[in-house]
C-alpha cells in the first residue's frame, strides 16, 4: 500500500506534500531517474523536485506521464516542481526558459517554479549581476500564463527575501535551502515562516549521509550513540530521525533515493513523536556546516551565503 503523506498549506492555498522526491544526482543513467521516480510514486510520492541544471526533466516527465497512463496517479494529484538556472534570469529568458522545462517534461504546468539562485551567471560562469527583482517580474507573469501554479525561490538569504518582499506582487510561495541537523538555519526559518513563506529542505540528511564523504572528520552525527539510542526507542533509522526533526519544525523535506526501501522508510515517519528533549539531542548536533555551499559563485554579486564551514 502506497504511504500517506500530510500536506501543508502554502500562501496561496495550494497543499504540498511534506515529503518531496528528489532527484539531483551527480552521475546516473537515463534509466536510473525514471525508475526512481515511477518507484516513489508506487512508493506514495506526490511531491517531485526536479530542476533544469539536473539534466534529468525528460526522464521524469517521462516517468511521471508513465504512472499517468498507468491510472496510478492523476495529475492533479501529483505537486511537480522545477527550477531556473543561473544563465536564464533575464527578464524575457524566464517563460521561455519555463516552455523549455515543460516541453522536456511533456507537462502542460508545473506546480512550482523557483529561482534555484539568487545569482545570475552566463554560460561561460561570467556574474551578469542582473537584479533577481526584475527575474521575478517575468515568474510573477508566467503564473499569469498559466505555465506554473506556484512561484517561489531557493537558496534566498533573509535580506534578499525581504527585498524581494518589497517589490513583489506575487510572494514566494516556498524559500528552497539547505537545512539539516548540521546546518540548523533557525533565523532563517523563524523570518520565513514570519512571512508566510514555506521553508523546504534540501540535502536534508546533511552530514548523515554516505553521500558526503569529503566531510569524513565531521560527521560524528553518523556514529554517535545518543542518536543511536534515539533512533532505536522509536525502531527508527538516524535518517528517519533527521527527517522526523524537520518536520516537526513544519519545514517540508525533499530526501533523495534510488534505492525503493529507502523510499518508504523516508516516508515512514507519521507512527511516533519526537519530545522536546529529543529534539534537542538532534539540535546539538548543529555546526552550521553547508554541503551545499555554492563556492564557484562566491563572489559574485548576489551570492547568498556568509558563515561558511
Ligand atoms: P540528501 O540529503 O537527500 O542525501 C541523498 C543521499 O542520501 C543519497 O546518497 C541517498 O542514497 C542517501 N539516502 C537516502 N535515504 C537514505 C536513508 N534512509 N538512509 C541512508 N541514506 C539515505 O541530499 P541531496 O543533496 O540529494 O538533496 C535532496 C534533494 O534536494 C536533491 O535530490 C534535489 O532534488 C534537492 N537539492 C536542491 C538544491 C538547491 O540548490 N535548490 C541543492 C541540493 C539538492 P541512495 O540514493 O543510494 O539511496
Amino acid at each position: 500500500m502506497p504511504v500517506e503523506i500530510p500536506t501543508f498549506k502554502l500562501n496561496n492555498g495550494a497543499e504540498l506534500p511534506v515529503i518531496g522526491l528528489g532527484t539531483y544526482a551527480r552521475k546516473a543513467d537515463p534509466g536510473q531517474f525514471r525508475k526512481a521516480v515511477e518507484d516513489g510514486i508506487d512508493a506514495g510520492y506526490r511531491h517531485i523536485d526536479t530542476a533544469a541544471c539536473y539534466k534529468n526533466e525528460e526522464v521524469v516527465g517521462e516517468a511521471i506521464n508513465n504512472k499517468i497512463k498507468q491510472g496510478v496517479v492523476r495529475r492533479e494529484d501529483l505537486f511537480v516542481t522545477t527550477k531556473l538556472w543561473n544563465d536564464r534570469h533575464g527578464e524575457k529568458d524566464v517563460i521561455p526558459s519555463l516552455k523549455e522545462s515543460l516541453a522536456r517534461l511533456n507537462l502542460e504546468y508545473v506546480d512550482l517554479y523557483l529561482i534555484h539562485w539568487p545569482m545570475s551567471v552566463d554560460s561561460d560562469g561570467k556574474d551578469m549581476k542582473l537584479d533577481f527583482v526584475e527575474t521575478w517580474r517575468a515568474m510573477e507573469k508566467a503564473v499569469d500564463a498559466g505555465l506554473t501554479r506556484s512561484i517561489g525561490v531557493s537558496n534566498f538569504n533573509e535580506e534578499q527575501l525581504t527585498r524581494l518582499l518589497q517589490q513583489a506582487k506575487v510572494k514566494p510561495v516556498v524559500n528552497q535551502v539547505e537545512i539539516n541537523p548540521t546546518l540548523t538555519q533557525h533565523k532563517l526559518v523563524d523570518f520565513c515562516k514570519q512571512q508566510g513563506i514555506q521553508p523546504v529542505a534540501y540535502t536534508p540528511f546533511g552530514l548523515i549521509s554516505d553521500a558526503r564523504p569529503e566531510f569524513a572528520g565531521k560527521d560524528v552525527i553518523k556514529t554517535d550513540p545518543k542518536l543511536g539510542a534515539l533512533a532505536d526507542k522509536y525502531g527508527k533509522t538516524r535518517a528517519q530521525i533527521a527527517l522526523k526533526y524537520l518536520i516537526q519544525r513544519g519545514i517540508v523535506v525533499i530526501p533523495k533515493t534510488f534505492t525503493p526501501s529507502r523510499m518508504v522508510e523516508n516516508a515512514d515517519l507519521f507512527h511516533f513523536q519526537l519530545s522536546d528533549e529529543e529534539m534537542a539531542v538532534v539540535e546539538s548536533y548543529n555546526i552550521d556546516h553547508r554541503c551545499v555551499p555554492g563556492l564557484p559563485f562566491k563572489n559574485m554579486m548576489n551570492y547568498p551565503f556568509t558563515e561558511l564551514l
